[in-house]
């Protein structure tokens, strides 16, 4: 059968919903971007301003935060949520705000995504929420706890409260209708995590899915530990849900893993995870009728790929238990030609206090410097599309 070749160089349909207004901001910012020295220039001054008490927020608010941020709240991120309905994308709010790390910060945090469940009951446009796990709960107790040290009563509450919030959120996540996802972190904790979500899988997906663990195919182990969750389910009679990504924290797991003198978690080298990557779409979709997934991905060939499988197994192009999803303000051109085409797609879009979603703002700034091409991809097309218009 003759595969379709995704044209995601078409800027024309991939961006027929930008106006040339936004197009050029979001050029300027790219542009930024690709030189490194700014952005770690704009980093330091911003924080610099921030102390000073002067007034940048505008600044910010303008610039990164417009281009990666739906708004400040939930009702502030309708306007985009709409946008990207007319356009048939549907978002996935992120509440992205990096808490004081207490108890008392992760009940709030808690609190604001069961809001997020609440408000996407009346939006079909919300099919998902989503939860990072380090807003809900404590990094040094889930470290402590992985590595076997003793635990304080504290400890083995803190746990507890963590999987409760977990607990909680599936519940409102069902009887909201809707899907439950939640993200991946560092390896040293990621067990911890794995083990929870598994044990709300086996609970809440015994008719479909509905609580999606992540894996991320820059470990070396992913595929074999995806492998035997797919075996643990079909043993147990669940279903399984999966966010795939190839993953965030590299340089942070290669650093920790050479200081502290353990073997390198991560896979040797890009082409490895990419192909772990793939092998893990094509197993997922050999195993569709127990597993949904969700392909988190700005990689053009792996999209690709999750489009022929779909062919070939003759499946519908919205299968329901297959969903692309990209980040607000990147590869708007992967989301936008694939949403047009009637895949499912969905867009990350994060929103909090601007100061307060500054972390994620910058951690942005510093992927699209150093993923190799990331930056300089967008520009291409963002440029192209402004050519074509200019000569139309
Ligand atoms: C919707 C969505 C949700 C996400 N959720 C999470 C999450 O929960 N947890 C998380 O960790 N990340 C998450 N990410 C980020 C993701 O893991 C990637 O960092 C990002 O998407 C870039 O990868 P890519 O698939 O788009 O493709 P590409 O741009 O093709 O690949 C870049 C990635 O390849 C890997 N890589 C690069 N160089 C090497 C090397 N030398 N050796 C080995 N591997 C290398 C790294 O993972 C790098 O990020 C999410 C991304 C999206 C789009």
């Amino acid at each position: 059968m003759q595969k379709e070749a995704i044209r995601f160089d078409d800027t024309a349909r991939a961006f027929a919903s930008k106006s040339t207004k936004e197009l050029r901001k979001s050029h300027f910012l790219f542009s930024t971007m690709g030189h490194p020295w700014m952005v770690k220039t704009g980093v330091f001054m911003t924080n610099l301003a921030l102390t000073l008490r002067l007034p940048v927020k505008g600044m910010i608010r303008r610039t990164l935060f417009d281009q990666f941020c739906g708004g400040e709240s939930i009702t502030d991120c309708q306007h985009t949520i709409d946008h990207l309905a007319e356009v048939k994308v549907h978002t996935i709010l992120d509440y992205s705000v990096e808490g004081a790390g207490d108890e008392a910060s992760f009940d709030a945090a808690c609190d604001e995504i069961v809001r997020v469940a609440e408000y996407a009951k009346t939006h079909k446009a919300i099919p998902f929420v989503v939860v990072k796990p380090t807003g809900i709960g404590s990094i040094e107790v889930m470290t402590r706890a992985q590595t076997g040290a003793p635990l304080s009563p504290d400890d083995t509450q803190a746990l507890a409260n963590m999987k409760g919030r977990l607990h909680r959120l599936a519940e409102h996540a069902r009887s909201n209708g809707l899907q439950f996802m939640v993200d991946a972190e560092e390896s040293w904790i990621q067990d911890v995590i794995d083990d929870m979500v598994e044990e709300l899988m086996a609970e809440f997906n015994t008719e479909k899915p509905i609580v999606f663990n992540t894996y991320q195919f820059y470990r070396h182990d992913a595929l074999a530990r995806m492998k035997a969750s797919i075996e643990a389910a079909r043993k147990g009679g669940y279903h399984v849900g999966y966010k795939l990504v190839r993953g965030a924290y590299m340089e942070k797991e290669r650093e920790r893993a050479e200081k502290l003198g353990y073997s390198d978690p991560i896979q040797p080298d890009k082409a490895s995870t990419d192909r772990d990557y793939d092998e893990a779409l094509t197993y997922c979709m050999e195993h569709i009728d127990r597993v949904a997934i969700c392909a988190g991905t700005h990689n053009e060939k792996s999209a690709q790929l999750l489009v022929d499988l779909l062919e070939e197994k003759d499946l519908a192009k919205d299968h329901p238990n297959v969903y692309f999803a990209q980040l607000l303000g990147m590869s708007d051109n992967i989301s936008f030609l694939l949403a047009d085409m009637g895949y499912n797609v969905a867009k990350y879009v994060p929103y909090g206090p601007v100061q307060k979603v500054l972390p994620y703002l910058f951690r942005r700034a510093e992927e699209n410097t150093s993923i190799a091409g990331q930056s300089g991809r967008e520009l291409t097309l963002v440029k192209k599309e402004l050519k074509r218009r200019k000569s139309a």
